[in-house]
């Protein structure tokens, strides 16, 4: 069964990471931690008008926090803060509970995570990307841990 969590798509984005660089010319940016599988993230944003303008992220960790990510890199470009605390709260519930029809249409690619669902240890995996976001979005330049938030 675990196999159907690395569907190909997570693999893909896990193999090559979308996004992945340092920003250092960006304002915003957070660091998170996620201890029970020792997966590290830095997400990079650069805001303009309300808007994000470039997201970039470097990190280690396992397959779910990588390809997480990377497609939360490619859903946020272009998107108003207000947009992205939508979408970082519509992940949420859908790797936490059962997921209303209009969730899923704003989630688009990112239905594909839905699976996590099924293994409570790695909801943390795939929400840390998401945490560390919300942390740099609202210029927590703080640490964040997926333990604490
Ligand atoms: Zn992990």
């Amino acid at each position: 069964m675990l196999n159907e969590l690395y569907q190909s798509v997570i693999i893909d984005h896990n193999k090559s990471p979308r996004n992945y660089h340092e920003m250092p010319e960006a304002k915003n940016h957070a660091e998170g931690y996620n201890p029970l599988c020792g997966d590290k993230i830095h997400v990079y944003l650069s805001l303009e008008n309300n808007m994000i303008e470039k997201i970039s992220f470097t990190g280690q960790g396992c397959a779910i926090s990588m390809a997480s990510a990377s497609m939360m890199t490619e859903a946020l470009r272009g998107k108003t803060i207000e947009e992205a605390l939508l979408l970082f709260e519509t992940f949420h519930q859908l790797l936490t509970e059962n997921t209303p029809e209009m969730a899923e249409k704003l989630l688009g690619k990112l239905n594909i995570l839905a699976n996590v669902k099924h293994f409570p240890t790695r909801v943390k995996c795939a929400t840390l990307a998401w945490h560390t976001l919300r942390a740099a979005l609202l210029q927590d330049k703080g640490k964040v841990s997926t333990e604490e938030v």
